[in-house]
């Protein structure tokens, strides 16, 4: 579903990702963790073009993101057709970032109905079964401003599944909330890991890296220092910034 070849990223002459190759399967968890700092978001940020790469390559369902490869050179996609690819990509923030002016209903049926020009009908009872599959089918009428931060960000999760995505981008969904919110929105996660749902998750979360991660993937100043099966590598992590990262967390 995802695959990343040695990309590479720089602000200015700062070069946050050196080099990062990546693979993730249909159906599979990928947990990114790292220092602060490490290039994460970037990283989440270049699969859906949010940033451009200054070197490499990124598929998505064997979709080139960005570019068009025509006799081995690669051509700048339009805006057009990087906001289609950026469409079957859901992304999911530390903040919620949804419209305060807006219900919770109306916050997921907003991006189907204005950029895919679906149905509202539709939308909507897709939006309700989202909401409920969420737990939230008795809030659908609230304000963001009357939902705690777990139930903002559960809409936030309805908002993204939507659009129908084949892939989930998650920037540490729980990094922001009060930790007795933090439970219910790792719930949510488990449930759509377990429905099938392609994820790349970065997370500072270990139990969830190691109940339902496929991979553990750890990063540090731009590069993948380790990678593997999430229950090995947090038992037996085999570099030394591995250690000290895991240390810090657990
Ligand atoms: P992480 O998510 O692992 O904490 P980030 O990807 O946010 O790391 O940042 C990696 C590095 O890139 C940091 O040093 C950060 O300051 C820098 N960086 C991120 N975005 C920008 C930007 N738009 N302009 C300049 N530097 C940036
Ligand atoms: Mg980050």
């Amino acid at each position: 579903m995802v695959r990343a070849e040695q990309v590479h990223k720089s602000f200015g002459h700062i070069e946050v990702l050196k080099g990062i190759d990546l693979e993730v399967r249909s159906g599979e968890v990928c947990c990114l963790l790292g220092p602060s700092g490490s290039g994460k978001s970037t990283f989440l940020r270049c699969i859906n073009h949010l940033e451009k790469i200054n070197a490499g390559r990124i598929w998505v369902d064997g979709d080139l993101i960005g570019y068009r490869e025509r006799g081995g050179k690669l051509h700048e996609l339009r805006e057009k057709e990087v906001a289609a690819q950026r469409r079957a990509i859901g992304m999911v923030f530390q903040r919620f970032n949804l419209f305060p002016h807006m219900t919770a209903l109306e916050n997921v049926i907003e991006a189907p109905v204005r950029v895919k020009r679906e149905p509202k009908a539709a939308v909507r009872e897709r939006a309700e079964a989202l909401l409920a599959r969420v737990g939230l089918a008795d809030k659908m009428g609230n304000y963001p401003g009357q939902l705690s931060g777990g139930q903002q960000q559960r809409v936030a999760i309805a908002r993204a599944l939507a659009m129908q995505p084949k892939l989930m981008l998650f920037d540490e969904p729980t990094s922001a909330l009060d930790p007795e919110l933090v439970g219910e929105v790792l719930d949510v996660m488990k449930d759509l890991a377990r429905d099938g749902m392609t994820m790349i998750v970065v997370t500072h979360e270990i139990g969830f890296a190691r109940e339902v991660g496929d991979t553990l993937v750890f990063m540090d100043s731009g590069v993948v220092v380790e990678r593997g099966n999430p229950r090995e590598v947090i038992a037996n992590p085999r570099h030394e910034r591995t250690k000290t990262f895991l240390a810090k967390v657990l």
